[in-house]
C-alpha cells in the first residue's frame, strides 16, 4: 500500500538514541513530506469512522510531543476539536494527573479538568506505542472526566513491548507492527 512504501521510505532507524541500546524511530522525513504525511493522517482517522465513514468521536487527545503533531491534524479531518494530554507542570489550568513507571524513573501526565465532557467517546492518537505505559495513564485521564476511549491510533506498534496488553478492551489501529 502507499502506506507502507512511505513508512519503508521515510521513517528511519536511529541507534542508541535516546540512550545506548534503544533503536529510535524517526518519524520526521515522514512528517516533512505532504504526500505521506496527508495519507498517514487520513489513516489514522479512519480509527475514528464507522464503516460509513461518518466520525464516532468527540474529541481527539494527542500525547505529548509527537502525538500533538498527528492528533491535531486528525482531529481537523474527522470535524472535531483537538485536546492535549501534558507532562507534569505544562498545562496552565487545574488538572487531572497520572503517575507511571518508566523504566529507571517516573513520569506524570496531566488533562485539563474540562477539556472533556462526561460521556465524549475520544481517540487517542500517538507515534508510537512501546511499553503501553503512554497510553495506559491517557486511558486513566480520560475515565477521571467521564469519557470514554474509542480507539487507540498510531504509526507503529512495537510488540515485542507488549503494549497492547495493557490496553484492555480498547481497540488499536496500528498502521506498522514491527
Ligand atoms: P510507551 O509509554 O508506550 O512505553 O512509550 C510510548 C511513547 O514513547 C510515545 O509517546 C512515543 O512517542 C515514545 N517512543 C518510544 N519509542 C519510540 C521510538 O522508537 N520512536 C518514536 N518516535 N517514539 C518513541
Amino acid at each position: 500500500s502507499d502506506i507502507d512504501r512511505y513508512f519503508d521510505a521515510l521513517i528511519r532507524d536511529i541507534p542508541d538514541f535516546p540512550k545506548p541500546g534503544v533503536l529510535f524511530k524517526d518519524i520526521t522525513p515522514l512528517l516533512a513530506d505532504h504526500d505521506a504525511f496527508t495519507a498517514t493522517v487520513q489513516a489514522l482517522a479512519a480509527a475514528g469512522r464507522d464503516e460509513s465513514g461518518a466520525t464516532v468521536v468527540d474529541k481527539v487527545i494527542g500525547m505529548e510531543a509527537r502525538g500533538f503533531i498527528l492528533a491535531a491534524p486528525v482531529a481537523l479531518a474527522l470535524g472535531v476539536g483537538f485536546v492535549p494530554v501534558r507532562k507534569a507542570g505544562k498545562l496552565p489550568s487545574a488538572t487531572y494527573a497520572v503517575s507511571y513507571e518508566l523504566e529507571y524513573a517516573q513520569a506524570t501526565l496531566e488533562m485539563h479538568t474540562d477539556a472533556l465532557e462526561a460521556g465524549d467517546r475520544v481517540l487517542l492518537v500517538d507515534d508510537v506505542l512501546a511499553t503501553g505505559g503512554t497510553a495506559a495513564a491517557t486511558q486513566k485521564l480520560v475515565g477521571y472526566a467521564g469519557a470514554t476511549v474509542q480507539a487507540l491510533a498510531v504509526l507503529m506498534e512495537l510488540s515485542f513491548l507488549h503494549g497492547r496488553e495493557v490496553l484492555g478492551q480498547t481497540p488499536l489501529l496500528a498502521l506498522r507492527t514491527l
